[in-house]
């Protein structure tokens, strides 16, 4: 068993961290930090630096503008820049939807847009959620109707994040009415400034932005649909797969649980037996998970999709988030309410930021239900009643 990253991984490491660490990323970082809004942060200038540098799509082969690297390195272009807090979701949504596309599109969509994805010039959102069809997909009611050598959009979707700021969206709608739910379900690329498309915002909790977007005889060509027709569950259940490795999480974690334990020593706290308690447990927890996420990105970059195991990444990742941040606040007691650019805010009101923006994660791409009804029926073979 080797248990360590190569050489050139660890170049790529340290030219990420160095990137990260940078006082211009950094600057941009409390930028956005003091604005309080997360989830649909993002920073252009920061995202065309760390395309030129060949750090997006370095999974996908060459010819569609990546470099025939593994989902090894994405993994640590997600850990670094995680870490250091610089904002990664418009590259992880738009990734998301390029190793669909690198598994499943026909050829001349890969080469029409994994390239533009590669150079930092496209962001991708995904258009799945609606408000009846969230844990239960397959419900959704958008339709897609073949007219004259195009299709035809009406419906309305939700959650969906960076929708606003996205170029396209990869969407799933509904193409048989009549087909079993899960059967007549196709997936299309949607341009995002297409007439009949309007976006309305909305916030949740940590003031996030979010959206709802309605589509109104939207006409798209129907070169735009991706994969076979009616057959979109099955590659929407891969694709989500890809998604989730959980490392974004962990990482994310790792660095409030490094503030908790600055916080900590600053204050002369670390000889309360209790607080030495929840930290070495969660230190212990943070390990744990650590090693679940590399898991499944080696299985990733093995070509494989590891549905059981990303899915217990994905429940244990963002718990041990919501428990570090819980603790944080624990141990912070008021001052960890204060927010960034209060006069007594400690951390510079972080704790506050990655409280609030913890809650969503085990909602967001899959609840921790659902996670661990993946895990018990895909994983253990224990089947639920509906599907016996
Ligand atoms: C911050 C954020 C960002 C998001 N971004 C996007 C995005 O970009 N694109 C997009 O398409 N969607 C997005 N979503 C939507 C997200 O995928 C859904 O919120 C999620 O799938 C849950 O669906 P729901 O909210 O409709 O809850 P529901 O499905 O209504 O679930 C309600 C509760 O019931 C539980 N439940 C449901 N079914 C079962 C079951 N079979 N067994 C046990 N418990 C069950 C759930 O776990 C949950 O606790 C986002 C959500 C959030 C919060």
């Amino acid at each position: 068993m080797e248990f360590k990253f190569s050489e050139a991984q660890e170049r790529l490491r340290k030219e990420l961290s160095e990137f990260c660490g940078a006082p211009r990323t950094q600057d941009i970082v409390k930028e956005i930090e003091s604005q309080g809004d997360l989830y649909s942060a993002h920073s252009w200038e920061l995202y065309k630096k760390m395309a030129d540098s060949g750090w997006l799509g370095m999974q996908w082969p060459k010819e569609y503008g990546g470099q025939g690297l593994s989902f090894e390195e994405t993994g640590i272009l997600y850990e670094v820049t995680s870490y250091y807090r610089v904002p990664i979701r418009g590259y992880t949504l738009t990734s998301i939807v390029g190793n669909s596309l690198a598994h499943f599109a026909s050829e001349e969509q890969k080469k029409e847009y994994l390239p533009k994805m590669a150079a930092g010039e496209t962001l991708f959102c995904v258009l799945y959620s609606e408000a009846n069809a969230g844990s239960d997909l397959a419900s959704l009611q958008t339709r897609a109707v073949e007219d004259e050598g195009d299709y035809v959009i009406n419906g309305t979707k939700i959650f969906t994040s960076l929708g606003h700021i996205s170029h396209y969206g990869f969407m799933a709608a509904r193409t048989d009415p009549d087909a079993p739910k899960h059967k007549g379900i196709s997936l299309f690329i949607i341009p995002m400034d297409a007439p009949g498309i309007t976006v309305n915002p909305f916030y949740t909790l940590g003031e996030g932005r979010l959206n709802e977007i309605s589509f109104e005889d939207v006409r798209i060509p129907k070169k735009n649909m991706v994969g076979e027709k009616n057959n979109g569950w099955r590659l929407l259940n891969k694709a989500l797969a890809v998604e989730r490795s959980g490392v974004v999480f962990v990482a994310a974690a790792q660095r409030v649980f490094e503030d908790i334990l600055s916080y900590v020593r600053d204050k002369g706290l670390g000889k309360d037996p209790v607080i030495r308690q929840k930290l070495a447990r969660l230190a212990t927890e943070l390990e744990v998970v650590y090693l679940l996420a590399w898991r499944v990105i080696a299985l990733q970059s093995k070509g494989l999709i590891p549905e059981s195991e990303a899915a217990m990444s994905k429940l244990s990742s963002t718990e041990s988030s919501q428990r570090v941040t819980r603790i944080g606040m624990e141990i912070m007691g008021l001052a960890g309410l204060l927010k960034s650019g209060s006069k007594w805010a400690e951390l510079a009101g972080r704790m506050e930021l990655s409280y609030n923006s913890s809650l969503y994660l085990t909602i967001a791409a899959g609840t921790s239900e659902i996670m661990r009804l993946i895990i018990s029926s895909r994983g253990l073979g224990l089947k639920p009643v509906y599907m016996t």
